[in-house]
């Protein structure tokens, strides 16, 4: 077995699948596999053959199924009819909602919801796979293979993984690709690698951006350490960045609060100056106040007094007036007596 042989194998046993592939079925054709792969993601394969003959039944074509709604889609997955509770459908919803947009992705890429065509041209089909996210690569390199006749396939995004692995080299690949790939491959093994593959391009081994920091492969893989390396020198480069942002992000909140401490001291200040003047000023106003009060009780005073000696002098006036009235009256008796 050659180095490279070997290396194949140690990817094969590193990564592990999210979900199985199924195990293709006689009586159902591309796209039906397609969704089977997409149902193994919640369900078991029996489940998930079980489901698809009821969604047989259950619509005139897979178009009507792509426009109904999940909960109607789940109930005809479980033989429920087209209306059943919520409750009772609740756990194959995702199930139908993932089914519903692999059905969509189809539609849309295809313009059609049959996959029969993958069979004529494999290098078309397999640029079409790629363009499927929501399949992704191991599903749809398991379509390839089916329609290839179990035929190890070859598509970009494989040739692009290995050849980052230092296992192929891209340049001038393209027509002998297969030969080149398919002794790699262990006797027996060629759909798991498809599988395998395909998963490794569907998380981490993106055509522009790869992840290689969380890839499993990034030691081994020539191209991912330099990438995982100029990643970690890139999140050092952030993390300074991120340092001495939050380094000026408080001296600056500290000057800010500096400077609303200094303008709250300088209210202050001017609010205790103007009650302080408030005061004063009220203050002189009361002294005012209680001299001019002072100077009115003086004068009244005056004034009572001078009115108490006015009406003492009309008193002795009068009392003299009268005294001098009795005297006349008795000198007046005395001379008619006289008389
Ligand atoms: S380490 Fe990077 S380049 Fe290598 S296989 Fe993983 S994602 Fe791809």
């Amino acid at each position: 077995m050659s180095k490279k042989s070997d290396q194949v194998v140690k990817v094969l046993e590193k990564i592990k699948p999210r979900w199985p592939l199924p195990s293709p079925v006689e009586e159902l054709n591309l796209l039906e596999h397609g969704m089977l792969a997409v149902l193994l993601r919640h369900i078991d394969q029996k489940k998930a053959v079980d489901a698809i003959g009821r969604l047989r039944k259950g619509y005139p074509d897979w178009n009507e199924m792509r426009v109904a709604q999940v909960q109607e889609v789940a109930a005809q997955m479980l033989g429920l009819g087209r209306r059943a509770a919520r409750d009772d459908v609740a756990h194959y919803l995702v199930a139908a909602r993932d089914l519903r947009e692999f059905l969509q992705e189809v539609y849309q890429k295809t313009h059609g919801l049959e996959l029969e065509f993958l069979r004529e041209d494999l290098t078309a089909s397999s640029k079409l796979v790629q363009q499927m996210p929501h399949t992704g690569l191991a599903a749809g390199g398991f379509l390839l293979w089916l329609a290839g006749n179990r035929q190890l396939p070859v598509h970009a995004a494989m040739v692009r993984v290995l050849d980052r692995l230092g296992l192929v080299s891209r340049a001038g690949l393209a027509k002998k690709a297969r030969d080149v790939v398919g002794p790699l491959v262990p006797d027996g093994d060629d759909l798991r690698f498809v599988q395998i593959v395909g998963e490794i391009a569907d998380r981490w081994c993106d055509a522009r951006k790869p992840t290689c920091w969380d890839c499993p492969l990034r030691e081994e893989c020539p191209f991912g350490k330099k990438v995982a390396q100029d990643h970690k020198v890139q999140m050092e480069r952030q993390e300074a960045q991120r340092k001495r942002d939050e380094t000026k992000r408080l001296a600056f909140e500290k000057k800010e609060a500096e400077k609303r401490r200094k303008e709250q001291e300088r209210l202050a200040k001017k609010a205790a100056i103007e009650t302080a003047k408030q005061e004063k000023a009220r203050a002189r106003q009361a002294g005012i106040d209680a001299k001019k009060r002072a100077i009115e009780e003086a004068k009244q005073k005056r004034l009572a007094e001078i009115a108490k000696k006015k009406a003492l002098a009309e008193k002795a006036k009068v009392e003299a007036a009268k005294k001098a009235a009795l005297k006349a009256k008795a000198a007046a008796k005395k001379a008619k007596k006289k008389r």
